[in-house]
């Protein structure tokens, strides 16, 4: 039976064997891996929250995200796209019909089918209740879904999307479903892909949704429950990703570590010099920082306080990131510029890793609506008053 321990192994060396050494000439060729993502599959890196009953791994949500530390030491677009399908995965095997399951899970868990989410939607990023895509349900149960999604990840190359949408037009998240959504269902087309200055083996396009017919049992989650359910999977995704910058972090770090070490100057080493050490130990420090953050957060999971604990690791791991791929740029002087040093791929990638799955400014805005719980609860603790004069 497989545990936590050998499959962080087995992330190690397919990041090590079939990530780091491939993901350049991906990024030249702008074509998703798939023969990657099948070796992915066959190390069992696509079933990991997933009972063994499905072909998956059964590891809980907190043993399975330090998979993507691993995997973003080679590369944090590849660990976010794998992170998105466990997430669907895991979806598929916790809340569909049994007849999904037996037709979906163990495509889904083996890595032979991929999936992602189709969240967003042209007119609607952060302020995701304001999405417009809307399902017709029909007499016999199944749905017809139109709408525009966008920013999907591994557009045209999942075979499943797991689309959010509203059954009616009440505002925000009443009615909102997710809805499973086979890329081969008649009325699903693609828009051209977005033009990516790095990553570019991520297909990213707009999903069309021209009334599109799944049956009943393709229904994830009900009217009611879609944007909450894609919310608590978003909470996982905003984990994982810190959990990439992790691996980003460390890859950056020994690179400038590596290069510093060897680099003579001034009658030593690059590495021998205390501004080059204390840029270097503060980037060790907030990568410290950081695996703490996300290992908390993703112990915390599923409980009440596992949003907040998510926003936290969100808001600080991935700037983290991007300051510590600009610092070891920094440090290897002009050959931090170089392609071949992969510090720009690594800025770029941070960056990206800012803005997916909830922005560094939406984790403030849920961190603060914390505090603002805060307050409220200590002011009606004190005096029975949330008057600021009359608590002071
Ligand atoms: C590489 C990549 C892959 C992606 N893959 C997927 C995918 O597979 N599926 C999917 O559904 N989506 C995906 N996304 C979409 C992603 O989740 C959104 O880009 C993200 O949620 C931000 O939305 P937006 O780009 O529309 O920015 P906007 O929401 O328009 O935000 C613009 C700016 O305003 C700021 N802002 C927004 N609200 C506030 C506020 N209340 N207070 C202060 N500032 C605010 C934001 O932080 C940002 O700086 C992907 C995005 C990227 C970049």
């Amino acid at each position: 039976m497989p545990n936590k321990d050998s499959i962080l192994d087995a992330a190690r060396r397919h990041a090590e064997e079939i990530v780091a050494p491939n993901v350049d000439r991906w990024n030249i060729s702008a074509e998703w891996p798939r023969d990657a993502s099948d070796k992915a599959g066959e190390a069992g890196l696509t079933g990991l929250y997933c009972p063994q009953e499905w072909g998956g791994q059964g590891l809980g949500v907190g043993d399975g995200i330090p998979v993507y530390e691993e995997l973003g030491k080679a590369d944090g677009a590849y660990a976010f796209a794998l992170s998105m399908h466990n997430i669907c995965a895991y979806a598929t095997c916790g809340f569909a019909r049994d007849s999904f399951k037996t037709q979906w899970a163990r495509a889904l868990t083996s890595g032979k089918k991929l999936a992602n989410f189709a969240l967003t939607e042209p007119q609607s990023g952060s302020d995701a209740g304001a999405l417009r895509t809307e399902a017709t349900i029909n007499e016999d149960g199944s749905y017809t879904v139109s709408g525009v999604k966008a920013w999907v990840s591994l557009a045209t190359e999942a075979d499943v999307y797991f689309v959010v949408t509203r059954t009616s037009a009440a505002p925000g998240s009443k009615g909102s479903a997710m809805v499973a959504i086979p890329a081969d269902s008649a009325g699903v087309s693609f828009g051209p892909r977005y033009e990516t200055p790095s990553y570019r083996f991520l297909p990213l396009a707009e999903m069309v949704l021209s009334d599109v017919t799944v049956p009943a049992d393709h229904v994830i989650l009900p009217p009611g429950k879609g944007l909450s359910g894609a919310l608590m999977a978003i909470d996982i995704a905003r984990v994982s990703i810190a959990s990439g910058c992790c691996g980003l972090m460390q890859t950056a770090l020994d690179t400038a570590l590596d290069y510093t070490h060897g680099r003579n100057m001034f009658g030593g080493t690059a590495l021998d010099l205390d501004g080059i050490r204390w840029m270097l130990g503060d980037v060790a420090n907030e990568l410290e920082i950081s695996r703490l953050l996300y290992r908390k957060a993703a112990g915390l999971l599923g409980t009440d306080e596992g949003a907040l604990a998510a926003a936290h690791a969100k808001l600080f791991v991935p700037d983290a990131a991007l300051r510590a791929a600009n610092v070891c740029t920094q440090v290897l002087g002009g050959a931090g510029l170089l392609a071949p040093s992969g510090l720009d791929r690594l800025s770029r990638l941070a960056q990206m890793l800012k803005i997916v799955d909830g922005t560094t400014e939406i984790q403030r805005v849920v961190i603060g609506r914390s505090l603002v719980k805060r307050a409220k609860e200590r002011a009606s603790s004190k005096n029975g008053t949330s008057d600021p004069q009359q608590v002071a």
